[in-house]
């Protein structure tokens, strides 16, 4: 299986995909998701495949996917295993905000490394404090000379442990009002005063590391502050926000529909009554609805990417994307233990993964309340009376 060619017809490139969750992925789920182990050969084979670049502008060294493309690939590695796609998810965030808001400078320097995975990580938004108020930050970032000095500490940072580099949001301002104008985002890169502190037990998305990280006067050249101007961070954090809406939207997508495939396949070999179960019009209803759920989610998903590769303001429909596609998840996750009976809710079965793993599509890169009151208020933004 070679690597991804960025000139290769998207049917050639969602047939490699294929190939590589069938070869590199299904086999090893169960296990690796048991034991909560990183997927280490995984993510070598995903260097491989260029994925770590796929977003990232070609002139860079990356793939330049469109967006279309990349929710597709999401959504076909999500239906096998969702923890694979939080791996280059939220690094392609934090690629996306140094390609749309960096210098060129720095552009030149990471976004190579970026693409060829050499240099891993992700987005550090969220504290022990607070996560959706993201204004309300404490991490400081103090000026000394040619450098910045960092004191602070941000959780629930996916890759935190095997990753290397994160888009770390801070305070290089504090006292700023609005509190914004304060924000800033800088390139961060492992070193002396930057530790992990702990790895976070969860109740799914096993296998990925999310982790506590520490700042402890650490110590990073001004010229890693992203764009070089102070007070745009929370901007270039939202900005890299909206591919990270359509991913985990694409990744809701991808458990509805493993949820609807096994309950397919299952609801006619199960039989009651005398009959597979498939034919009971109670279990028929079910199919149904979840097929046609994952439908208009998909949908959804697709619009929002076409506006995003347009380079079109696309908050609302990629939140509607994300509140709807996620939530298709949580519904078609319960709805797949239901048609399993007993076995659904057996380590056994992949039925009892997707409903553990569905629940954090509604919490991450915005909850589902934070959605819909950006799509609220772009209704009204949009439609003035
Ligand atoms: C497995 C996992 C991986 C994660 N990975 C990352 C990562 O890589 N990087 C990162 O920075 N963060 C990450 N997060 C953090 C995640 O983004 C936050 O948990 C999320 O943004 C919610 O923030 P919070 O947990 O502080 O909840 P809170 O902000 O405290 O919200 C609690 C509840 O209040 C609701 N709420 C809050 N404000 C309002 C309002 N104004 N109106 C209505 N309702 C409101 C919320 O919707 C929620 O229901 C991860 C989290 C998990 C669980």
């Amino acid at each position: 299986m070679s690597a991804i060619r960025q000139d290769d017809p998207e049917q050639q490139i969602l047939d490699t995909i294929e190939a590589f969750v069938q070869r590199d992925v299904a086999p090893h789920v169960h296990a690796l998701e048991k034991a909560d182990t990183y997927p280490q050969a995984i993510v070598d084979r995903m260097k491989e495949l260029g994925l770590f670049g796929a977003t990232i502008a070609a002139d860079y060294g990356g793939l330049g996917l469109p967006c279309t493309t990349y929710a597709k690939i999401v959504e076909r590695i999500a239906r096998c295993w969702m923890s694979v796609t939080g791996i280059f998810n939220s690094h392609l965030i934090m690629s996306a905000a140094v390609q749309r808001a960096g210098t060129e400078a720095q552009k030149r320097a990471f976004l190579p490394r970026f693409a060829s995975g050499e240099l891993r990580g992700g987005l550090a938004l969220t504290e022990p404090d607070c996560g959706t108020d993201l204004q309300a930050i404490r991490c400081v970032a103090r000026r000394e000379g040619d450098d910045y000095v960092i004191n602070g500490t941000k959780t629930w940072i996916s890759n935190g442990i095997y990753g290397s580099c994160f888009a770390l949001l801070v305070k290089t301002d504090p006292a700023a009002e609005p509190r914004h104008r304060g924000m800033s985002l800088f390139i961060a890169e492992k070193g002396p005063g930057f530790t992990v502190s702990r790895k976070l037990e969860k109740l799914g998305y096993k296998g990925i590391d999310s982790a506590e990280l520490v700042f402890n006067d650490y110590r990073i050249p001004a010229n890693r502050l992203i764009g070089g101007v102070e007070g745009q961070g929370l901007k270039h954090a939202l900005g890299g926000l909206e591919l990270g809406r359509i991913n985990v939207a694409a990744r809701g997508v991808g458990i509805a529909q493993a949820a609807l495939d096994e309950s397919v396949r299952y609801a006619q070999l199960r039989k009651t009554f005398g009959q597979p179960i498939a034919q009971h019009q109670a279990i028929q209803l079910k199919l149904a609805d979840m097929a046609t759920r994952t439908e208009a989610a998909r949908l959804l998903v697709n619009r929002a990417a076409e506006f995003y590769d347009r380079g079109e303001r696309c908050d609302m429909e990629a939140g509607m994307a994300k509140l709807f596609a996620t939530e298709a998840a949580m519904e078609n996750a319960a709805e797949a233990m239901r048609v399993h009976g007993g076995y659904g809710y057996s380590t056994e079965f992949p039925v009892e993964r997707l409903y553990r793993d569905a629940p954090l599509l509604v919490i991450g890169e915005g909850t589902n309340e934070l959605q819909r009151i950006i799509i609220a208020r772009q209704l009204v933004a949009r439609n003035p009376a």
